[in-house]
């Protein structure tokens, strides 16, 4: 019934999620859905993830955590951005587990929990190399003991994050990983202590201790396909809108940005800017139609491109598949990051709402 629409594989989510637990051995695992689940959708993400049995969910926004909640899940759910003190309400009253990361942060929340008669959970950041938010490992041990010692929090866990474990051997992870294996040391205590996002997960198992935090590779998207089993589970597809013959020398799209060379067949798309997919892939990227690539001609617009199929045949009302598989082709995410310069989280989460995401169960 539509002429765009995403297909979410609900099936391929579940084999991602135990193909990592199986590789995390006895650590707990917090699925990270911040940024609506990486464009795949928050709330049936969630559910998701919460009916396989992970153990916490991740996300940024406070507003992230209380529509998980709203929405009935009953989870850990770890809030990792920085609170204002006007969100401590919700934090507390919903059982948001929040991010402590300096000792003025932590006077307020306590005082506020003190008002309130609660407690709150608490997870102590440490900076071993984002240089974004969290103390430094010197300063660590002042601000847990502060923590700790204060009726008025549950510490839950202290973690890092990682600046670049998506690379084998690399010296900032493993200079990082070195770092917070020390303080772990020296400071011990029974909490959680996280620091493994997708990259830690898969290349870096001494890292993975309590508790891994892996977003992408959730969804299926790692660079080196380094898990067999792990696969995306988002693609994205469409109906041919429109036919046309357009005759050698003739501009195509808003500025012309392409010419043809010779008399060639034009498809158009009804997907656009407009529904996230970038303008970036303008003369770049391809889609395919029956099983085969074709590239996308001039610039792509809000709501749909042109593609050339040259002699081909595609009928109006065929199916394009924009990104995932069709016949014995595939597009990847990989692939789309690599044309518009970017990371392939990037691509997933410009995708908005406009065109209707479907969960298939099979
Ligand atoms: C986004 C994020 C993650 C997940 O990162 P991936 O590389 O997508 O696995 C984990 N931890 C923190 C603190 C994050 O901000």
């Amino acid at each position: 019934m539509y002429s765009a629409w995403f297909e979410v594989n609900i099936a391929q989510f579940h084999k991602n999620l135990a193909a990592i637990r199986s590789r995390i051995g006895t650590a707990r695992f917090c699925c990270v859905v911040k940024a609506n689940a990486y464009g795949h959708g928050l709330i049936p993400i969630a559910q998701e993830a919460e009916r396989f049995g992970v153990d916490y969910l991740a996300v940024y926004h406070v507003h992230e955590g209380v529509t998980l909640r709203k929405a009935g899940i009953s989870l850990p759910i770890l809030v990792l951005g920085a609170f204002q003190e006007t969100q401590l309400d919700h934090l507390i009253q919903l059982n948001l587990e929040f991010v402590i990361s300096s000792s003025f942060k932590a006077k307020i929340a306590a005082q506020r929990a003190l008002e309130l008669g609660a407690i709150c959970s608490v997870h102590v950041e440490i900076d071993t190399g984002m240089r974004r938010t969290g103390v430094r490992s010197e300063n660590a041990q002042a601000l847990i003991d502060l923590v700790q010692n204060n009726p008025r929090f549950h510490l839950k866990g202290v973690f890092s994050h990682f600046v670049s474990a998506e690379n084998l051997n690399d010296s900032i992870t493993l200079y990082q990983l070195e770092e917070f294996l020390s303080l772990k040391q020296k400071v011990g205590g029974n909490c959680l202590w996280h620091l493994a996002n997708s990259g830690g997960v898969v290349h870096y198992p001494d890292s993975h201790l309590d508790l891994v935090r892996p977003g992408l590779l959730c969804y299926g998207v790692s660079s080196q396909n380094s898990i067999p089993e792990i696969e995306p589970i988002l693609s994205l597809k469409a109906k041919i809108s429109y036919f046309k013959v357009v005759r050698a020398g003739e501009g195509i799209s808003y500025g012309h940005l392409h010419r043809t060379v010779q008399q060639t067949r034009i498809v158009t798309v009804p997907v656009g800017y407009g529904d996230g997919y970038r303008r970036d892939f303008s003369n770049k990227m391809s889609v395919l139609i029956r099983g085969k690539r074709h590239k996308i001609v001039g610039a792509v617009c809000m709501d749909q491109f042109m593609v050339d199929i040259g002699n081909e045949e595609a009928y109006v009302g065929e199916e394009v598949v924009l990104f995932g598989k069709q016949e014995k082709e595939e597009l990847s995410f990989v692939e789309m990051a690599d044309a518009a310069n970017t990371d392939p989280r990037e691509i997933l989460v410009h995708f908005n709402e406009r065109i209707p995401r479907i969960y298939s169960k099979n």
